[in-house]
């Protein structure tokens, strides 16, 4: 059992062929665990509901089996390729500074810290299995990781943090307060030079590439216009990117990232893996891993995609006076946005249950399974 779940989450995640040898499927799994924590306590915060005792039995089940599972999936693996993982994490969490006997090991800014806590406390058994001296070290081994990975993430803050307002009021003359911890941050950084010597830190700091700023935030879909006439301006001043400056007949918008995109037309399809796709399609597998949330804008519709061949139709968020949608634009109304409505868009994508909502609309409706969803 432990050894088909393992395998499953290998497979599905890098999209390679059952091999129980690689020393990838161990971490495969504990990255499952991590993740399934850390998206459940993100939704929980946004609905403003407690860490502990908020989720519903089933959740509440399937969150400590995998728990549980993740921290005995060691024994489906290789010992020595446990040891070896373990080994590399503890050079990345103790250490986090150019090892010359550790290969590419990454610059603080780049680790996610509790994926790093969660892999540690779930690896570190399969070290503890050889302890045979009978002592229970386990529980205050995790306590010490605990408290390692929390200041490595602290210095994650420190050292992404904005100070210019602290500053500022420091010339204005600010209170003993603001200058204590001004100080304070100084004398953090200055001493922190441990761990954020590696070179990647110098340059990510001085502009070269993508700040993550920590604590991360939670992944949002765009924001939408109030009034849905500025969609329909922003369409109709859109032009096909391929066809020099003519009017795309489906602007269609990506809720993800924002991107105008030129739908259900020749001009725009794009090979992918060998097979021509419309513009939406080929979008999702650069934006979103395949699975993608539009709308159509002259339409007035949400269009849901996951892989080349399901997608289905969805209400949009936009409503008229009267709290009716009109998909298709046929009576005209003036159409404002609808809070609620794209927060429940919004929560289905968080959950990861688009492709579960697809399902549920192809089985309900078979005429939408003889779609070709790959040209919109
Ligand atoms: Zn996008
Ligand atoms: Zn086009």
């Amino acid at each position: 059992m432990i050894t088909t779940f393992s395998m499953s989450t290998y497979k599905v995640g890098l999209k390679a062929n059952p091999n129980e040898l690689d020393p990838r499927v161990p971490v495969l799994m504990w990255s499952t665990c991590a993740y399934t924590i850390q998206s459940i306590e993100r939704l929980l915060m946004d609905e403003e509901k407690s860490l502990f005792g908020s989720l519903p039995c089933r959740q509440d089940d399937c969150l400590s089996s995998l728990t549980r599972f993740s921290s005995a999936c060691w024994t489906a693996a290789p010992v020595t390729t446990t040891h070896t993982h373990f080994i590399r994490l503890l050079a990345g969490v103790a250490a986090l500074v150019p090892d010359s006997q550790v290969e590419n090991t990454p610059c603080i800014l780049d680790i996610d810290m509790f994926h790093l806590l969660v892999y540690s406390v779930l690896s570190y058994s399969s070290v503890h299995s050889l302890d045979q001296s009978g002592r229970s070290v386990v529980d205050s081994a995790h306590l010490h990781l605990l408290h390692l990975v929390t200041v490595a993430h602290l210095v994650q803050i420190l050292l992404t943090s904005t100070t210019e307002e602290v500053c500022m009021d420091q010339d204005s003359g600010g209170s003993e307060e603001e200058e204590l911890t001004c100080q304070l941050y100084n004398l953090l950084r200055k001493h922190l030079g441990r761990w954020c010597c590696h070179p990647g830190v110098r340059q990510t700091l001085q502009g070269g590439g993508v700040i993550v700023r920590f604590p991360r935030e939670s992944n949002r879909l765009i924001e939408l216009p109030e009034d849905y006439s500025v969609l329909i301006n922003q369409a109709s001043s859109f032009t096909c990117p391929r066809s020099g400056g003519d009017k795309s007949r489906a602007p269609t918008l990506c809720l993800v990232c924002g991107c105008m995109l030129c739908s259900q037309s020749y001009c725009c399809q794009t090979e992918v893996d060998g097979e021509d796709v419309g513009a939406c399609t080929a979008h999702t597998f650069t934006c979103g891993a395949g699975l993608g949330l539009f709308l159509r804008v002259r339409e007035s519709q949400v269009l849901f995609v996951a892989g080349k061949t399901k997608g289905c139709f969805y209400p949009p968020p936009y409503l008229d006076d009267y709290g009716e949608t009109d998909q298709g634009l046929k009576r005209g109304n003036p159409l404002h946005l609808c809070a609620e409505r794209y927060r429940k868009i919004e929560r289905l994508w968080r959950q990861h249950g688009i492709a579960e909502v697809i399902g549920h609309a192809q089985e309900a409706n078979q005429t939408l399974v003889a779609i070709d969803w790959q040209h919109l």
